[in-house]
């Protein structure tokens, strides 16, 4: 046999070696390994049939999206939710859909890759919401195919149960306030967010009073030296008042300039809080670095970002103690694991976001993360109105400040489509309806973030 014969022999020889020993799958448009057809024995080939958004609640607030599946009855649901744009949410679900009917519902990595890329333009917050809810409902069909909670998946659990932080009724004045986080710490939580009288709360000049421009706002408006002295002044009362044990936190919700975030966090210090979050601007993250210089009081930071990657300086760089986001933000449970896999290396700890505008769908998927990651901080609560836990039977509940995972396959938590259907013109989520974000303003008129 000559030299060049050789060679296409032994090609030839190869390349039947590889058909006999790997089978095409039929959905991925991939060769599956023998060992890999050999693994999925008794679990039949399965293909995504139909994507599709469901809107629920008063006025459409909350965005699921349920994939179906080739196997009859076999589905799983994943959170969309953004009250700021849902009207935008189910398009986009619909865009991602066209890319994804048709394939393997196992293959939750690659699928993810795809969608996040599919809009070349990818840092997207409106895809990457969409995504999260696509995201979510692969591993909760994954959860279901192999009879294991979404946490047994992630790598089973690093806790007995996960501690919530509640949030102070946001009352206007110190004792008020106190009473709220009294009545937290006997509801049984351990963690208690303090506001004095919602976002921005304590550097408001009242309607009509102020010195004020001709054609300038009529109504509250915002001062950011008046914040940076009445809320230390607030968490010392409380400390006065309830002793070291509570751990208090507090969102500053940007509001400030750099500076002054600084000076707040400075001042903060003899109150010892748990943590300060988002003191700086979005668009300001880069004075953490002086921040870390100048203090330590915990930074939690920054729930307003959505794109994986732009959590790499706050986390390699050390810049905040607690990594903040909503899993429904950043394009759900695939990236979500990796940015708290990578700020576990770094010594960060995660502190999931949720909120009053947020869905149970997210909330179980944050609980099974949080069950799993060994580098967890703390998870924001979230309760429901007895028709909503109706529409989503399996939603987690709190029990004296903790989340219990429950041993259900999947992420746990379902929608009942009729009952959820009826939340939509329900009155008991009207103050979470759907709107445009309200700026707050300076006495002159200028905008103060966010
Ligand atoms: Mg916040």
């Amino acid at each position: 046999m000559q030299p060049m014969q050789r060679r296409d022999f032994i090609r030839e020889t190869f390349a039947r070696c590889l058909a006999a020993s790997a089978a095409f799958s039929p959905v991925g448009q991939r060769f599956l390994s023998a060992q890999e057809v050999s693994a999925r024995r008794g679990m039949p080939p399965l293909k995504i049939t139909r994507i599709r958004p469901i809107q629920t609640r008063a006025g459409g607030a909350w965005t699921i999206v349920k994939v179906e599946t080739s196997e009859p009855g076999l589905y799983g649901i994943g959170s969309a939710s953004d009250i700021f744009r849902h009207g935008s949410i189910p398009a986009a679900v619909e865009v991602l859909a066209q890319g994804l009917v048709g394939r393997d519902p196992d293959e939750i990595e690659d699928s993810w890759q795809a969608s996040y890329m599919s809009s070349l333009w990818r840092n997207n917050a409106i895809t990457n919401v969409a995504l999260s809810g696509v995201d979510m409902a692969l591993w909760d069909i994954k959860g279901k195919r192999a009879n294991m909670p979404v946490y047994q998946l992630l790598g089973g659990r690093c806790r007995a149960a996960v501690p919530c932080y509640d949030h102070a009724r946001e009352e206007t004045t110190f004792e008020g306030v106190e009473e709220g986080v009294r009545r937290s710490i006997e509801a049984g939580f351990t963690h208690i967010r303090v506001q004095l009288g919602g976002y921005g709360g304590g550097g408001f000049i009242d309607a009509g009073q102020g010195e004020r421009p001709k054609g300038g706002p009529p109504g509250r408006v915002f001062d950011e030296d008046l914040y940076v002295q009445t809320i230390p002044r607030l968490f010392e009362y409380l400390r006065n008042k309830l002793g070291a044990k509570p751990k208090l936190l507090h969102d500053a919700q940007e509001h400030f300039s750099p500076v002054k975030a600084i000076q707040l966090a400075k001042r903060l210090e003899p109150s010892d809080l748990f943590f300060l979050e988002d003191v700086l601007n979005l668009e300001q993250l880069s004075w953490y670095r002086m921040m870390r210089q100048s203090t330590v009081t915990p930074q939690a930071a920054h729930e307003k970002l959505t794109s994986p990657a732009e959590y790499i300086p706050l986390i390699s760089e050390k810049l905040v103690d607690f990594i903040r986001f909503r899993v429904a933000k950043v394009g759900g449970i695939t990236p979500a694991r990796k940015i708290a896999a990578m700020a576990e290396l770094y010594g960060v700890r995660t502190a999931f976001q949720e909120g009053g505008d947020n869905d149970p769908v997210n909330f179980a998927a944050a609980m099974h993360l949080d069950t799993a990651i060994v580098n967890f901080g703390i998870q924001e609560e979230n309760h429901f109105a007895p028709e909503e836990l109706e529409a989503f039977p399996g939603a987690p509940l709190l029990e004296r400040g903790y989340l219990y995972p429950s041993a259900r396959p999947g992420l746990g938590v379902d929608i009942d489509e009729a009952k959820a259907a009826k939340l939509l013109s329900s009155g008991s989520s009207r103050r979470n309806m759907p709107r445009y974000y309200p700026p707050d303003r300076k006495i002159d008129g200028t905008f103060v973030r966010p």
